[in-house]
C-alpha cells in the first residue's frame, strides 16, 4: 500500500527529485567545468531537494541559489561544486583530512558533501533555527560524521583546532585571524572576500606563518556577520 501513503505533493518531488534530474545537474556541473569525478558522485549522491522546504523540492536540482529562509539562501551547486574541489583537489586527495571546519552551515547541503572527503566536519552556524534544522536534515540523510555547534563563526572552533581545511559559505571584506589562527600547517582555507557585487573566491595555503593567496572566481555570497542572531 506503499502507493497509497504517496501524497500529489509527493508525487511531483519523485518526478523532479529523480536520478534523472539530478544526473542532469551533474551533467551540467561537468559542462561548467567541474571535472573532479569524486565531487561529481558525492553531489549526485546527496538528496539536496530534501535540505530545501516542500515547496521548493521541485526546484531543488536546478543549478541556483534558493531560499532557506532568516534571510539565507542555500548555496548554488556549481559554488558548492568549485569550493569542495578547491578544498580537496591534488594528489592527497585519497587520504581524508581528519578535522575540517565549515563557517555557515545554513540548511547543511554543503555540510552534506563535504562529509565524505573528512574523516570529520565541524560546523558553526549562527542562526539557531537553521542549527537545529540542519542537525535534523543531516541525522535524516545518514551523514553522522558531523557536529554543528551554533556560535559565532567569526572565532573559528578554537576547542577543535587545527583544521587541515576551512571552507567559509559567507563573505567579509577581509579574512579573520582566527580562521588563519587555526588552519592547521599546510592546510587551505577556501573564503569569498570583497564587498557586495564585488566578491572574489580566496584559497589561502599556510606555510608555517606564511600564507599564500590564489583568487578562484568572482562570486556572491550572503554577508559574514560577526556576532549570534537573536
Ligand atoms: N552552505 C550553506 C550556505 C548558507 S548561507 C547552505 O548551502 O545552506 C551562509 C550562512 O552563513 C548563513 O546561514 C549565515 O547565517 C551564516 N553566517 C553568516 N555569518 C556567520 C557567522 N559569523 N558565524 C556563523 N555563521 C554565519
Amino acid at each position: 500500500m506503499a502507493e497509497a501513503a504517496v501524497t500529489p505533493v509527493e508525487q511531483v518531488g519523485v518526478g523532479m527529485t529523480s536520478a534523472r534530474t539530478r544526473d542532469r545537474l551533474i551533467d551540467r556541473l561537468r559542462a561548467q567545468g567541474i571535472s573532479n569525478e569524486l565531487v561529481l558522485a558525492h553531489m549526485r549522491s546527496v538528496p539536496r531537494h530534501l535540505f530545501v522546504d516542500e515547496a521548493l523540492a521541485s526546484r531543488a536540482y536546478e543549478d541556483t541559489a534558493l531560499p532557506i529562509g532568516h534571510g539565507q539562501t542555500i548555496s548554488q551547486p556549481f559554488v558548492v561544486a568549485m569550493m569542495t574541489d578547491a578544498l580537496f583537489e591534488g594528489p592527497d586527495q585519497g587520504e581524508k583530512p581528519p578535522r575540517v571546519l565549515e563557517i555557515g552551515t545554513g540548511c547543511g547541503y554543503q555540510t552534506a558533501v563535504l562529509a565524505p572527503f573528512a574523516r570529520h566536519v565541524y560546523s558553526v552556524e549562527r542562526i539557531l533555527p537553521l542549527v537545529e534544522r540542519a542537525q535534523r536534515t543531516l541525522r535524516k540523510v545518514g551523514v553522522h560524521n558531523v557536529s554543528v555547534r551554533y556560535a559565532d563563526g567569526w572565532h573559528g572552533w578554537r576547542s577543535q583546532a587545527p583544521f587541515q581545511r576551512i571552507i567559509v559559505a559567507a563573505a567579509s571584506a577581509g579574512v579573520p585571524r582566527d580562521l588563519l589562527d587555526q588552519l592547521d600547517e599546510g592546510g587551505r582555507l577556501v573564503i569569498p572576500v570583497g564587498k557586495h557585487g564585488a566578491q572574489v573566491l580566496a584559497c589561502i595555503t599556510r606555510t608555517g606563518e606564511q600564507f599564500s593567496r590564489r583568487i578562484i572566481a568572482d562570486v556572491s555570497f550572503v554577508p559574514f556577520v560577526p556576532g549570534m542572531a537573536r
